[in-house]
């Protein structure tokens, strides 16, 4: 038997456990922490996702209820202290590939509706509104679209954009040849800022692409620029972009991911991000919409991330 923290993915895991294995899975609505982890005991297993706390204390004590396997629900796996985990032989599994696509279409579907001001005009006609004033968007097809990172996420999203008629400028530390038949051109980071319409991010965040979005990038950019982020929301300096922002530089922002997003993670939301300034402050603007790390959350990622678990637990009950 496995102890499940805290699953949005409750039905996808039951379905999958249903069809393919003779594990059973057994779910508790708290996370994963030091005030939890006796709930694990006379488990074989723990499966856990990124909200979870499995600092060394958790561990440790895991490893005295002799868990055998933590099968993480996710790709990251940054809070997890695998030294611990690994002085304990207790095996970490993740999932690392779990549909780009549905990313991928997240980055698009902020475009879409930051261009079309859907969340806007939604209002208004609930309203009873059916004025367009303020509510003109603009053609896709020509537009140039800056991609930063083109890895499976990046390139599904250079694919789809590519099918709107967009011009695909693409820059990371490595090409991708997948890439060329698109036609997508790699350049420079300079260039890729001072021809593209919308910038979307799809690097990993690390010391080099901290901040990437800053003052300095964004003075680089054409008047008016969308900027897309679902990747990791540190890659954005959002201080500096709100200034972007009150310039008319930033004419659009869609974030998927923000800084301080550890926070939405855990149980009271309201305490931490409810009270932080500059994420209020881009709230306010008509001009940008945020969503709470959504981009993976659809029915096939989660149905590949509840399959790869339990495949990752079979080889636990091999052991
Ligand atoms: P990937 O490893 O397949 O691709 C990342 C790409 O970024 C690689 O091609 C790499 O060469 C490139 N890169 C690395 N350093 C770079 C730099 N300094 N500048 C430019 N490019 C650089 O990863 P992926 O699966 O495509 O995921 C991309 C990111 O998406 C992840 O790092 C993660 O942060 C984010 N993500 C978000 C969600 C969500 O729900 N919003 C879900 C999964 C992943």
């Amino acid at each position: 038997a496995v102890f499940s923290c805290k699953p949005y993915d409750k039905r996808t895991l039951n379905k999958a456990v249903e069809t393919s294995s003779d594990l059973e899975l057994v779910y508790f609505e708290s996370r994963l922490s030091m005030e939890t982890v006796s709930l694990a005991e006379g488990f074989d297993g723990v499966s856990c996702f990124v909200n979870d706390d499995l600092c060394r204390e958790v561990i440790n004590q895991l490893a005295a209820y002799n868990i055998r396997a933590i099968a993480m629900r996710c790709a990251g796996y940054n809070n997890v202290d695998l030294y611990c985990a690994k002085a304990h032989n207790i095996p970490v599994f993740h999932v690392p590939d779990y549909s780009p696509t549905s990313v991928a279409e997240h980055a698009v579907a902020l475009i879409m509706a930051l261009n079309r001001k859907t969340h806007r005009a939604y209002h208004r006609v609930k309203e009873g509104n059916f004025a367009l004033e303020g509510l003109m968007g603009f053609n896709l097809e020509g537009k140039t679209v800056g991609c930063i990172g083109t890895g499976r996420i990046g390139a599904a999203f250079c694919r789809i954009m590519n099918g709107f008629g967009c011009n695909i400028l693409c820059y990371d530390i490595s090409e991708n040849p997948d890439l060329q038949t698109l036609g997508a051109e790699y350049v420079d980071l300079a260039t890729l800022y001072k021809e593209s319409d919308i910038i979307s991010l799809h690097c990993p965040l690390n010391a080099s692409t901290h901040h990437l979005i800053n003052d300095q990038s964004i003075a680089q950019m054409k008047e008016g620029v969308m900027i897309i982020n679902t990747s990791r929301g540190a890659l954005v300096n959002a201080q500096q972009a709100i200034d972007g922002l009150y310039q008319g530089k930033i004419g659009y922002l869609g974030l998927d991911v923000y800084e301080q997003e550890g926070a939405i993670f855990f149980e009271d939301m309201s305490d931490h991000i409810i009270h932080d300034s500059v994420f209020q402050l881009l709230l306010t603007f008509p001009n940008v919409i945020v969503t709470g790390h959504q981009g993976y959350f659809t029915d096939t990622a989660l149905e590949h991330i509840a399959q790869t678990t339990l495949d990752n637990l079979k080889q636990m009950q091999n052991t």
